[in-house]
């Protein structure tokens, strides 16, 4: 465990270099964001150093775009060698990774074809695009008149489509207007769904876990549920598995914890493995062949640069190495998270090396809590409000991931009134 000249009990202040940074950031860049105090300079595995010298445990890994930590040799092995041979040759012509990736993420999820884009909300509304096109296609749904359901708390991406029918007003307010076609059900809502299919749904768009609703995991069979019901009304399953997917919740997909296949696999993030944004849709031909030369597209996506680094990806996945991690390092995640100070926390969900911490009614907010963590070394995010979530890269040492827990049981009883 990296802990430079400090001790475990010692809190880190925002130093004069971090926040002369920080200001030139907020100078110069859009405040989209409101970043923790820290300033990033360089990452191994699970550890990154700030430009104050100090080590931080990496705790949030990218939103899950780090499964296999910073700089993850083989990874920056393969991205240099590409990067010195071929880097972009756009999609009118092909060049030499294009199908072995295709091939690689088709077989990982089981599926004939592969669509690659660039970013997770891309591969979202790909995925979208290619169930309209399949419903007024195959389906028969009369031109324009197609749904899409999806539903309360989502997180998709911030496109005007998608945050169109996210439920949180800050990802929505002030962007209309918005596609129409959507419809919005309660997560975890079996029968609710099934009241909101009609004869022009042409999908059901669902993250498995929902992670930036809070890391809420829905209630046992319910992702068996929306693929039955899928299927008996003739539906295509859309699985975002951007951020749950490969290996975050111990196994492959998190579709795999119920069996369930969706009809079409929405990947990213960690598909690139923390180096170059890479996504993809993976789908069978019936539906993946709706699309034809000139309907969709992107100049980046499906680059020699990202194709190497998504094929090196599969690669460490079909160890099963990660997935494995993944399990048995989330057991004992979940198992010390129970142990957290009782009072202040009202619940612990999640599965594999992904947890949400929801805060006790009267506990300050998690931003409070995370910036409480920052000065003791380790990097988290809240979710909304009261959930703080645990979702650090797969290849963490148990001793790292005790001590974070301990470090978040200390910030969690810290005197109120402050980050220290
Ligand atoms: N879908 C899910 C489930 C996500 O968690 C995210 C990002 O957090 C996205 C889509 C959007 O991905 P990106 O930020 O790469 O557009």
């Amino acid at each position: 465990m990296p802990a430079g000249d400090r001790l475990d009990t010692e809190l880190v202040p925002v130093t004069a270099a971090t926040a002369a940074e920080l200001d030139r950031g907020e100078a110069h860049s859009a405040h989209n964001y409101s970043p923790l105090p820290v300033v990033i300079t360089s990452g191994r595995g699970a550890w990154v150093r700030g430009v104050d010298g100090v080590d931080y445990l990496d705790v949030l890994a990218g939103y899950s775009a780090l499964n296999f930590g910073h700089a993850h040799p083989e990874l920056v092995e393969v991205a240099r060698e590409q990067i010195g041979r071929l880097t972009l040759t756009s999609r009118a012509f092909q060049h030499d990774r294009f199908a072995t990736f295709c091939a690689d993420v088709a077989r990982l999820c089981g599926k004939d074809a592969v669509l690659p884009m660039n970013t997770g909300a891309e591969a979202v509304e790909t995925a979208l695009k290619l169930a309209r096109k399949w419903g007024y296609e195959v389906k028969g749904v009369p031109a324009d008149r197609a749904e899409v359901v999806t539903f309360t708390g989502n997180f998709h991406g911030r496109t005007i489509g998608i945050v169109g029918f996210s439920t949180d007003p800050d990802a929505r307010d002030g962007f209309g207007p918005f596609p129409p076609g959507f419809v919005s059900v309660e997560y975890g809502d079996l029968d609710r769904l099934a009241d909101a299919i009609t004869d022009r749904t042409v999908a059901v768009l669902v993250e498995p876990i929902q992670g930036e609703a809070g890391v809420r995991v829905p209630p046992d069979g319910y992702l068996a549920g929306v693929r039955r019901l899928c299927d008996d009304r003739d539906v295509l399953m859309l699985a975002d598995e951007i951020q749950s997917g490969l290996g975050r919740t111990g196994y492959t997909f998190a579709c795999d914890h119920e069996q369930v296949v969706p009809d079409v696999y929405i990947l990213g993030k960690a598909l690139g493995g923390g180096i170059v944004p890479v996504s993809a849709v993976a789908a069978d031909r019936d539906v993946m062949d709706v699309l034809r030369p000139g309907q969709h597209g992107s100049t980046f996506g499906g680059n020699p640069l990202a194709c190497a680094l998504g094929s090196a990806v599969v690669r460490l996945l079909e160890t099963g190495v990660y997935q494995r991690r993944s399990r048995d390092l989330g057991d004992f995640l979940h198992r010390e998270l129970r142990q957290l100070p009782a009072g202040r926390v009202a619940q612990v969900r999640g599965r594999g090396l992904w947890a949400g911490v929801e805060l006790a009614a009267g506990e300050p907010p998690a931003r409070v809590i995370c910036e409480r963590l920052l000065a003791r070394r380790v990097l988290a995010k809240d979710a909304h409000e009261g959930t703080i979530r645990i979702a650090p890269p797969l290849v963490i040492e148990e001793a790292d991931l005790a001590w974070a827990v301990e470090r978040l049981g200390d910030a969690l009883t810290a005197a109120d009134g402050g980050p220290f």
